[in-house]
């Protein structure tokens, strides 16, 4: 089931949480919405499942408009932050729980319910945990259940609401691979709720980047990581070095250095800009290979699992510069503190207007 919509307002007092929210979600496709906390994430979530009412716009589900349905006609499934398993009943009646509420016209007989909740805790690997109550599982283990409770009713579309951000880093990356695989079996339309930009880019087919109740940018993983539309979107998606600087004959002067830009800078005006680079995208090595990098020394090394992250301060840089490079990289150019260096700085992407974070 498509999910659309359209120029969604919601005012609390003294605060606008949404304005003006437009979006379209296909049928089966997983988007992702990523903001910052308080960007109005939960709100836009809780407005398109029914909880909430909107002050302005509307909720299309499929060609109908549900906008004033309340939830329990919505066919929507909903998972949250905080595992909501109802502590008094075990794994296998938490899962029924859905089926078994339904008014008897429309309940599935005993055995179908049985067979429906052995089939989705199949799917979220939890078969083996019938009959234990939610206080004997791990969180991990919890929020699968939950998914399976939500997927019981055959809702058509899933709303998760950071799912996975109480639990520890390791679960929660084996969670979100996990939910993707499951999400190419079922196909059901999901919208996923998340601040964490790794989550989002790993598992979205479409990521919707939200900020102070408006859409940033929408696109592809690789599209908005490739092409951020503004700063905020640089900011939110990785670390970034941010240089202020001028601009002049298409290039960015930056304390005296020369600096390409990716694209071509037009018109001949000097005005002032900001200069953005990732860590990875710096080069780093001991002897100059182009008259354009520049001098810079080691002033801290930090280790990051696979890569290495370097502090280089560099005169004419008013903060020290932000590299990564891989281990394998940093240990065959034999790097220290305090060692002299040399930077390759460029493609680097220009933005002038004003800078906001
Ligand atoms: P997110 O999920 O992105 O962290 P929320 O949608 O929960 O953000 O909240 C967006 C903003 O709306 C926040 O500033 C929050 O304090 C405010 N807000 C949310 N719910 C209410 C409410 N019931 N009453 C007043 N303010 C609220
Ligand atoms: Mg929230």
């Amino acid at each position: 089931m498509s999910i659309d919509i359209r120029n969604i307002t919601k005012r609390f007092p003294g605060y606008t949480a949404l304005a003006g929210i437009s979006l379209k979600v296909g049928t089966g496709e997983l988007v992702a919405l990523l903001g910052p906390s308080g960007c109005g994430k939960t709100t836009l979530l809780r407005i398109i499942a029914g909880l909430e009412t909107a002050d302005a716009g509307s909720i299309i589900l499929e060609d109908r408009d549900t906008t004033n349905l309340p939830a329990r006609e919505k066919k929507v499934g909903f998972v949250f932050q905080h595992y909501a398993l109802f502590r008094r009943l075990n794994v296998f009646e938490n899962v029924a729980f859905g089926l078994n509420v339904l008014p008897r016209s429309s309940r599935p007989r005993k055995k179908e319910i049985r067979e429906r909740v052995l089939h989705l805790l199949g799917l979220v690997q939890m078969e083996w945990s019938i009959d234990r109550y939610p206080s004997q599982l791990s969180g991990g283990q919890r929020q699968r259940v939950a998914l399976a409770r939500a997927l019981a009713v055959n809702p058509k579309v899933l709303l998760l609401d950071e799912p996975f951000s109480a639990l520890d880093a390791k679960v929660r990356l084996e969670l979100r691979r996990w939910l993707r695989k499951l999400h190419d079996e079922i196909h059901v339309t999901s919208i996923f709720v998340t601040h964490d930009q790794e989550e989002a880019l790993e598992l979205a087919d479409r990521i919707v980047v939200i900020n102070k109740g408006r859409i940033e940018q929408q696109g592809t993983p690789q599209e908005v990581y490739d092409h951020p539309a503004n700063t905020f979107v640089y900011n939110f998606l990785g670390n970034v070095n941010v240089f202020h600087g001028r601009i002049r004959d298409g290039k960015v002067m930056v304390g005296g250095h020369h600096i390409e830009a990716q694209e071509k800078l037009n018109g001949h005006e000097e005005k002032t800009g900001q200069a953005f680079i990732r860590p990875h995208e710096i080069g780093v090595s001991r002897i100059r290979s182009s008259d354009n990098d520049m001098p810079g020394i080691i002033r801290d090394i930090r280790l990051m699992g696979s890569q290495i992250g370097l502090e280089l301060e560099s005169a004419g840089f008013e903060h020290p510069i932000e590299v990564e490079i891989p281990r394998e990289t940093w240990s065959n150019l034999g790097l220290d503190r305090g060692d002299e260096v040399f930077i390759t700085l460029d493609k680097v992407k220009v933005f002038t207007g004003d800078y906001e974070i």
